[in-house]
């Protein structure tokens, strides 16, 4: 697996570039210059105070391996820009990472990675909200899902630990399935170790009959995927069909969602649990505003057990590992020769993406 590297001090600079844009986009920026600028005063002063605390919980002594092994083992549940939000035993427990982490793992803490922390025992600190432990180990992951910087991307950098399965949403129309985006989802999900499923949405607005041509593609198409191996699912949020189904996949699992914007993934998600509002307001293609910019993941957890993973702002997904080599391993009927046109023609520019690089 190739090597990632990140900086605590890159990632802050980053997120305030990111908090800029996204007032930005969000019309507020310009309206009130000097309410803006103290607020950032207001933020300095908060970062110095979260500086001094962080510092005062890594300077305590460093542990020995054998005690690091006895410490409580967590779950990553949110990444913030300067600590992490760490779930034990149903409680969490707000963490800071220490500097000489012990990783087991080769990049910076995720969501979903499994950590041993050491709490401390300090009360007034939980209840100031400010961190009352430490992240000693993180462990290796079984799956990791990253962010290519673009399409070519080598660059990558890991998002999700130790989801099983990711859940790519399409939509017949509207907009319309792209089988050769799927394809590239499906090597990103695979690469990292997830098992993916297909969920063609949407399926309600090709009922009429001038739709027939579409209908009989998709289902061809489908049923390639099906054969396979791969789970495929049709849904109509409009029409409450495939619902049931989708929840029973989603249940006791952890599933990172993926799909292009419009092609229903919030809609999915509030009918199998109507309480769960994954993006906040609707994307207006105009003035951007409503859009979510950070890069992070999000974490949500069903009722029904497990949880959807979101990731705002990732337009695409790494595929880790994958060389124009050992693409052919993703595509066994491309080896096989048995793939129709469309199949072929998505390893072939896959392929060719990869050499570029
Ligand atoms: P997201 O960006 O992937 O989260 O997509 P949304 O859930 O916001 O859905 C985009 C639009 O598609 C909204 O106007 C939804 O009401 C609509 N939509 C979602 N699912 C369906 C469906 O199954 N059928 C129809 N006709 N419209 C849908």
């Amino acid at each position: 697996m190739p090597t990632m590297k990140s900086s605590m001090s890159k990632n802050r600079k980053s997120q305030r570039e990111k908090d800029l844009t996204s007032r930005y986009f969000s019309g507020d920026f310009d309206e009130d210059r000097s309410e803006a600028k103290q607020r950032f005063t207001a933020r300095s002063r908060d970062a110095q105070q979260n500086k001094i605390e962080r510092t005062a919980v890594l300077r305590e002594n460093k542990l020995s391996s054998d005690e690091i092994e006895g410490l409580p083992t967590g779950e990553v549940i949110q990444v913030h820009s300067l600590f992490c939000e760490v779930l034990h035993e149903g409680k969490t427990h707000l963490c800071t990472t220490r500097k000489t982490l012990s990783k087991l793992s080769d990049t910076s803490i995720v969501v979903g990675d499994m950590v041993r922390f050491r709490a401390r025992v300090d009360e007034a600190n939980t209840e100031a909200g400010l961190p009352n432990a430490v992240i000693e180990q993180s462990l290796p992951r079984r799956t990791v899902l990253t962010r290519a910087d673009s399409f070519k991307g080598m660059k990558q950098h890991p998002i999700v630990a130790n989801a099983e399965q990711m859940l790519i949403v399409a939509s017949l129309l509207l907009p319309s399935v792209k089988w050769g985006l799927i394809d590239r989802m499906l090597v990103a999900a695979q690469s990292g170790g997830l098992s993916p499923i297909i969920c063609l949405n949407k399926v309600d607005l090709a009922d009429g009959a001038t739709h027939a041509a579409l209908r009989a593609e998709a289902d061809d198409a489908l049923a390639h995927y099906s054969g396979l191996g791969i789970r495929i699912l049709q849904t109509s949020v409009e029409k409450n069909s495939g619902i049931d189904a989708l929840r029973e996949i989603l249940t006791n699992h952890q599933t990172v969602l993926a799909g292009h914007s419009g092609v229903g993934k919030s809609s999915l998600i509030r009918a199998v649990q109507s309480d769960l509002n994954i993006r906040i307001g609707a994307i207006s293609g105009y003035t951007m505003k409503g859009r979510h910019t950070t890069t992070s993941a999000r974490r949500y957890p069903l009722h029904v057990g497990g949880a959807v993973i979101d990731t705002p702002g990732v337009k695409l997904f790494g595929l880790w590992g994958v060389t124009a080599d050992n693409l052919l391993e993703y595509f066994p009927d491309v080896q096989r020769d048995v793939a129709p046109a469309w199949r072929k023609s998505s390893y072939e520019r896959i392929r060719a993406s990869l050499k570029a690089t």
